[in-house]
Order: C-alpha cells, then structure tokens, then sequence
C-alpha cells in the first residue's frame, strides 16, 4: 500500500502519519472508503457502502446497487475529485467514473474539451463560447513548442504540422451521436486550416463554400438535431508543394432518401426544398409556400427556430456562383427540386383498370406540373406511376396496374431516386470545380460520419452505420496500439504485453463472404415477395450463425414481436428488426420509371439516368466498396481523433447527462484506448517536463536546494532520489520517463507536500 494519508473530514492529503488518525478521522488512502457506484442516471456516483446493497452517496443520498457477480467497484480518492486534467490519462485512477467525473466538472465551467492521450473530447457546449476567433487560431498555429489547452484547432494544427514534418498524408476522424457537435467540429478544422495554410488565388473560400450547399441539400432538421447532416462525409483539402490548399474533395455516404419521402413529425425534409419555396426563384417554379406540399407539411415542421430559409437559400445561390455553377446547371437542378416537390401532391385513388384493382391519379394538373419539370411525358408518368412492366423470360411483357398504396409506393420511390441524384451530381460538380490542377499533392482528411446507433428499433440503415463504426472503431485500436508501440520502440524500452478487444470477428461476421451482407445480397436476387425474402433472410441468419458468438438468433429474442436477429457490436448488443430489410437493401426503380426519366426532353436528367439501371446494384454492395475504398484511404494516413458528445437531449447548456454520456464514451471506444495505454505505463514526461514539475520536492526549510547537474536526466534522478522512496519501477527512455499509476501517486503526494 502506498505510504500516505488522507484526511476524509478535510480531503488533505499526508505524507506523515497525521495525528487525527488515533481519533479515527482518517484513514491510510488506497482506501478511502468512496467508490464509484454506477447509477442509471449519473453514469456514476461517488458513494461509500453501508450494509449489503446500500449505499450512502457523497451529498447524502441514500442508494442501493447490486453489484454483479464478478464485478469490483473502483475505489475513489476523494482528494482526486479537484483535480481536474487537460488529458484525462493524468488522472491518477484512470475509470470511468473518474473520467466521467472530470468531463462534468469541466464541462460546467465550459471547458468543454479535454484530451485522452491523442484523442480530443469535445462535449457540444449548446452555447456559442469565444473559443474560435482569429487569435486563438494564431496562438495555436504559433505555439513554437506550447502545450496548449485540448481544441479542435490543436488537432488540426497537429495535423498540419505533422504533414510539414513527415511528408505523410494525414486524416481527422470526427465522431459522436446526432447532435453531438461532429459537422460544427469539422468545420471549425476547415476554418483552422484554410486560415493557417491559406492558398494562391483564395481557393481555401472557395472549399469553404461547399459547406452551405451541402448542408443546404444534405442536412434536415430531425428531433436531435435542427441541423442533422443525413450523409457521411470524408472531405480531402488537397495541398500543393508548398502546402497551401490547392484545392479539395468530397465523397459521400449512405444519404437518407428516405426522408425526400417521408419525416416523422416534428422533423423537416431537406432544407433546400423550405429555401426553394421561400426564395424569389420559386414563382418560377410555380412553386407556392412550403404548406401547399405533403412532402414539405405532413410532418408539421415548416420553419426552423433561428433558421433563415429565404437568406439561407441566398447563401446557396451565392456558393454555387462562387464554384462556377452555370446558370443552366442552377436552372436545372432547380426545376428538378420543384418536379419532386409537385410529385408529391400526386395522389391517388381506386379504380378499376381493365377488370384488375388500379389506380388514377386524382389530378392531373398536379401530374402535369411534375410531367414539365421532369421534362417527360404526362400520359407517360400517369402511366408508370400507376402501372408497372412484369416482363416474364419467354413471353411478351405485361403492364400490371398497381394498387393506391403501391402507386404511392411507387410515386415516392421516384421522388427519392431522384433526388439521390441530384445530390450525388452535386457531390461530383462540387469535385470537378475544386479539382487541383495537379493531382499529385498530399491531403488533409476529415470524416465528419454518423456514429454508432442504437435505437429503441433498428433497421438496415442502422446496421450499415454499425457496420461502419465497427470499421473505424478497429483502426482506432490498431491505431492506438500502434502508436504506443511506436513510443517504446523510440524511447527504446521493452514493449509491455499490451491487450485488447480486436472486433474482427464482428467485422467477419457483417462483410465476409457468406457473411450478413452477402446472404441479404442473394436474398434480394432471389424469388419471392418482399415480406417472404424477410423471412427467409431471418431464417438463413439464423442457422447460418447460431453458434457465431457474435450472433444472436432470432428465437433468443423473448418479448420481442417482430423478426430480429442481434449483432454483439463493440459498443453493445443491437437487436436488428429484419423488416423491409430486404426491400430497403435494393436500390433500384421499377424499369417503366427510370426509362422514362432516361428518356427526358431535360439534358441534365437524360445525363444523369443515361447509363442502363444496374440490376445488381445493392445498398449494402456499394456502401461496403465505398468504406473499403475509404478504409485504405485512412489506412495511408496518419489519423488524428475528435470524440464528440452531446451533454443532454434537450440541446440545452450546462447540463451534463452523466449515463448518456457514458454511453457515448464507451460507443466511442473511449475506454478500449484507455486500457491499451493503462496496461503499459500511462504516465509519461519528457525529462524536462519532469523537472519542471517535480523540481519543488527540492525545496527545504531554508529554501530551495539546487540542482547539481546540467543533464535533464540525471536531474530527474537527483529529484527522485531526494524523495527517499525507491521508485523502481520507472521506465528511462530515450528523452523520457514512463511509470505507472503508483509512481504517480508518491510523486504528486511529494510535490503537494512541498
Ligand atoms: P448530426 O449527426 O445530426 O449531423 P452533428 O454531430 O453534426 O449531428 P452538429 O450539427 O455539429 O451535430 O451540432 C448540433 C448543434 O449543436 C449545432 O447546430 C450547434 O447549435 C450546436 N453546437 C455544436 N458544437 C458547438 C460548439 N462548439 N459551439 C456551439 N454550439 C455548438
Ligand atoms: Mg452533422
């Protein structure tokens, strides 16, 4: 036990044996009494233990926890409490009640950032702070050799700087919940870098101009979040030799289509359709108010608190002037916009068609507007809205008319394939206008990408965003653990046997061949109903991976009335409803559409459905290439981490949500870095760094006693052997020393006594 004492009535901590200790009032440390109890609503509290199940916490609660066979709660040094750290790996007991702990109180004095080694935490503060003005930038961008203050921009400015120094391209891995802060954090990155590394002719406004068109066709207000980005995004600001930004690219992934069609309430469809109905284009449009249309007005949401739809839409105009957007491209894709939003007013009604149950269009007028924004056909729409082509090998083929819910089935499965479209031309326009004249130059990565997702039901969207974060979440612990190793092979000391969680086998499980992805690929391209295929996918899952430990099939799901199969994530066990998996995999329109939108009097959509429809093509296929195509990209890369995380749901300040925010740490893999770098020796200080915090354990009586040697490293020695403890197990490095928790503890005891 460490030899040092701890006063429980003052929180003082003693190097001497105090005399209130024969009165009982204090206790040696090591066990103070105080554990961290895990509570459903703080995450965790700090609470001593009364008898059995009870405990009393530290503001005097009284509290019970059964603690779970095999578990040992961890023991907290109360005088630790107050001292709140920049780098969480600092802290003397590195649990997760303590980091939760320090998160808080920094958090409530808007200290909303922190690091955990290399990795940024960045607490969204729901409150504009002074944190990102021109000097704070200049300050971290001329910080010579300054430890500054955990920031956004002092992960970019690694960023930058570590690209200067070792010729290596270099990424930004930004993540959190929806709402957590990710899309602010990167553009705060953005500013950062295009102010620090600048470009010849402004082009850094220009990549910076791509912000208010994306947001403005990608992001929608959702109940998180007013202003939630429905797409991935890995943006790549392209440097030239002499590394100023020469220009950028964007790719995408998985936008939600869903939405184009249909929002729960409360939510909006994408902000552009609101901008475009506000603006002074839409009369062009024949476009009236955004509550004349069902797409933009059956959810109940039409104008954002704080959001300028008409201004915003200025601003859109205004950056695609800026990236050389003709006035035909603007034209058309806004005449496509209004197509959609027409389209959705088409309804329908029964009617019998040729002794079969159809439908009609109910006006068509509405069909019309739509007909001439799309440049097609009316009859022709009227047509394949209500009818679809069965064509049968060997035999002439046949128009079957469609029901009223599949004519709407039908209608917005239209609507949503087209705006896809629309956006992933927009993706390409905004690469071909920011395109490099030479493409050899190094890049600066940054993934603004949804995290990990558990809702109360999940679906196929779900697991491809699980399925990503699992991706990501192994090159966060390759990566970690290779830098570490990367540290002992430089300072020359014997690598510690260091363990972790490796999610290979969830990884196999989702993308391997004959794995989750491929068996729901064959089912969509196999015969039968769309219902049928849920089963029999469900039913191939099951005994496929019955004994996979990363599987849990469907009959181990009591008190569940849908089909679900379970995922063991790294972040927590999903349970996936296998609903309408199949039919949401499939991305495809029914022939009669897509010829017909191949055939429109519009260049643009006779561009963009030019190509034959891939019939092959699934969604679970093309966002698996994309993330490899991605994962080698990062892997090229030296990778820097921001973990966002959202304080509460009610998007409030200065309320701290203890157990959601551990949740979020733990989705994070927060932790798993923690335990990589606890199982070696967590503390480290260059020597200089050493000295100058340890120096004051020279101090005496009668002053100061000086340091006998010039050397940094003897100096660290002469401070340690002045302290009479043996401190055998510290580790000499190269330029550093590196110890464990207990040398920390003596050592931070020496100084507090000096
Ligand atoms: P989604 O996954 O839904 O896109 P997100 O993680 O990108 O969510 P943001 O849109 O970046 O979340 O942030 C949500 C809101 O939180 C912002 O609109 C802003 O109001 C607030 N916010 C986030 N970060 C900050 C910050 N650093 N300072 C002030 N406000 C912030
Ligand atoms: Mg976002």
């Amino acid at each position: 036990l460490v030899p040092y004492y701890y006063n429980t009535a003052t929180g003082v901590l003693q190097w001497e044996k105090p005399a209130e200790l024969l009165g009982g009032s204090a206790k040696a440390t090591g066990n103070t009494g105080w554990l961290w109890v895990p509570d459903a609503e703080d995450g965790y509290v700090a609470a001593r233990s009364l008898a059995g199940k009870n405990y009393q916490t530290m503001d005097g609660r009284s509290i019970t926890y059964n603690t779970p066979r095999g578990v040992t709660l961890n023991p907290l040094n109360t005088a630790s409490l107050s001292m709140l750290h920049d780098d969480l790996v600092l802290l003397e007991d590195l649990c997760e009640g303590m980091v939760l702990h320090n998160l808080k109180e920094r958090y409530l004095k808007d200290q909303i950032y922190c690091g955990v080694g290399a990795i940024l935490i960045a607490i969204n503060p729901f409150k504009r702070l002074p944190l990102y003005t021109p000097d704070i930038i200049e300050k971290y961008n001329k910080r010579g050799n300054k430890v500054l203050p955990p920031h956004p921009f002092d992960i970019a400015d690694k960023a930058y700087k570590t690209m200067l120094e070792v010729e290596k391209n270099q990424s930004i891995l930004v993540s959190g919940e929806s709402g957590a802060g990710k899309t602010e954090t990167t553009k705060q990155c953005l500013m950062f870098l295009a102010d620090v590394a600048g470009s010849k002719a402004n082009i850094e406004q220009r990549v910076l101009s791509v912000n208010p068109i994306l947001e403005a066709f990608g992001n929608a207000k959702t109940l998180r979040n007013d202003n939630s980005s429905r797409f991935g995004r890995f943006s790549e600001i392209i440097l030239d030799n002499e590394k100023r930004i020469a220009g950028a690219q964007i790719q995408s992934y998985l936008l939600e289509k869903s939405r184009v069609g249909y929002q729960q309430q409360g939510e909006r469809n994408y902000h552009i359709f609101y901008q475009l109905c506000r603006s002074d284009w839409a009369e062009h449009y024949q476009l009236g108010g955004p509550e004349y249309y069902g797409y933009l007005a059956n959810s109940n949401s039409i104008d954002v608190k704080g959001m300028d739809d008409y201004r915003e839409f200025q601003d859109v105009v205004q950056s695609m002037d800026s990236l050389g957007f003709t006035q035909d491209e603007k034209h058309s894709i806004f005449s496509i916009l209004s197509g959609i939003i027409q389209l959705g007013n088409v309804t329908f009604s029964a009617a019998n068609i040729r002794g079969a149950d159809g439908s009609t269009i109910d006006d068509i007028n509405a069909a019309y507007a739509v007909a001439s924004q799309f440049g097609v056909d009316s009859n022709q729409l009227h047509e394949g809205l209500t009818h679809r082509t069965l064509e049968i090998i060997g035999q002439a083929p046949v128009k079957v008319p469609l029901r009223v819910e599949q004519a709407v089935e039908n209608r917005d499965a239209l609507a949503k394939y087209v705006y896809e479209k629309v956006f992933h031309w927009i993706v390409a326009r905004v690469n071909k206008s920011l395109a490099p004249a030479d493409n050899s130059g190094s890049f600066i990565g940054i993934l603004d990408i949804f995290g990990f997702e558990i809702f109360e039901q999940n679906s196929f969207e779900q697991l491809c965003i699980n399925y990503c974060n699992e991706k990501l979440q192994q090159l966060f612990n390759q990566d970690t653990f290779k830098s570490e190793q990367a540290l002992y092979t430089s300072e020359g000391i014997q690598f510690p046997e260091i363990q972790f969680n490796d999610n290979q086998g969830i990884l196999d499980l989702i993308e391997m061949r004959g794995g989750i992805f491929t068996l729901l690929d064959d089912t969509v391209k196999g015969p039968g109903k769309p219902e049928q295929k849920d089963q029999k996918f469900g039913t191939l899952l099951d005994s496929k991976f019955a004994s996979n430990p990363c599987f849990i099939p469907s009959n181990k799901h009591r008190g569940i009335n849908y089909n679900a199969f379970s995922v063991n994530h790294y972040a927590g066990s999903v349970v996936y409803n296998t609903d309408r998996f199949v039919e949401k995999n499939k991305d495809s329109l029914f022939a009669d559409l897509y010829d017909m939108m191949a055939a429109s009097s519009d260049v643009f959509i006779k561009q963009q459905f030019s190509a034959a429809q891939g019939g092959r093509v699934t969604l679970a296929g093309t966002f698996k290439k994309q993330l490899d195509s991605l994962m080698k990209d990062l892997r090229s890369t030296q990778s820097h981490y921001i973990r966002c995380i959202k304080a509460n749901s009610r998007k409030k300040p200065r309320i701290f949500e203890g157990a959601s925010c551990l949740e979020q740490l733990q989705c994070a893999g927060v932790f798993e870095a923690v335990t990589i770098r606890k199982s070696g020796f967590p503390f480290r200080y260059t020597f200089e760094r050493f000295v100058e915090r340890y120096k004051c354990v020279l101090a005496t009586e009668q002053g100061w006693k000086p340091l006998q040697s010039r050397v940094p490293q003897d100096q660290c020695y002469e401070i340690l052997s002045a302290t009479g403890q043996p401190f055998s197990g510290m580790q000499w490095g190269n330029t550093m020393v590196l110890f464990r928790a207990d040398e920390y503890r003596i050592l931070e005891l020496c100084r507090a006594l000096s």
